[in-house]
């Protein structure tokens, strides 16, 4: 079983990706639980030359490009070899990530971001996406400008939340779109509810 967490910056996808891992594992589940971009060896260095200030602008094809590296290196070296074995991975972003802020956020053709982001993954996809909805004004406010992305407009990141709604809208079986300001364990028995079917599979 593989589950996503997506969602704008400060929806609070950590808490409830670690929360969701927690009760699997109580039940006595397997579980890998993962994250984009950043959790391989390769994927740390492309984490920081994302996302570090230092970089400064990267040509968004070249953005994109590295996101999909994390992502190629991620599917064949973390999740596929989890998932071989049987475990539930849950990721903390994947691919639509890379759609909604390469793909809506930048001025690229969102159908060029998608096929570059699916080659890179194998086109694997998730049995359930888990969408924290989030206004960016809340969200935003919880950092400081942490790292490059954060220092987007608030248009950019309307346009990052408005591409995870569309997405799920155009396939409401596999995504889970849940108001990130409800109360913390409310949102986890939801993501709960909607995990269950999937483990009798
Ligand atoms: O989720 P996390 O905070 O680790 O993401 C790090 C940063 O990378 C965030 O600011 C997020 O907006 C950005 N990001 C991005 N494009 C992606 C994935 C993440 O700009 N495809």
């Amino acid at each position: 079983v593989f589950v996503c967490f997506e969602g704008g910056e400060g929806s609070g996808k950590s808490t409830q990706s670690g929360l969701l891992r927690d009760w699997l594992q109580e039940q006595g589940y397997a579980v890998l639980l993962t994250f984009e971009p950043g959790d391989t060896i390769v994927g740390r260095e492309l984490r920081r030359i994302v996302l570090s200030p230092e970089t400064g602008q990267l040509s968004d094809r070249t953005e994109t490009l590295l996101y999909a590296a994390d992502k190629s290196e991620h599917v064949d070296t973390v999740v596929l070899p989890a998932l071989g074995r049987g475990e539930v991975v849950i990721t903390d972003r994947y691919v639509d990530s890379t759609l909604a802020y390469q793909g809506a956020g930048r001025s690229l053709v969102v159908e060029e971001v998608e096929h570059v982001a699916r080659w890179a993954t194998h086109d694997l996809r998730p049995h359930l996406t888990v969408v924290l909805d989030l206004d960016p004004r809340h969200g935003l406010s919880r950092f400081a400008g942490r790292d490059r992305i954060e220092g987007e407009s608030v248009e950019f990141h309307e346009r990052v939340r408005e591409a995870f709604v569309a997405m799920a809208k155009a396939e409401p079986e596999h995504y889970l779109v849940l108001d990130a300001r409800s109360d913390v364990d409310e949102i986890a028995a939801q993501i709960q509810a909607a995990v269950t079917p999937l483990l009798t599979q």
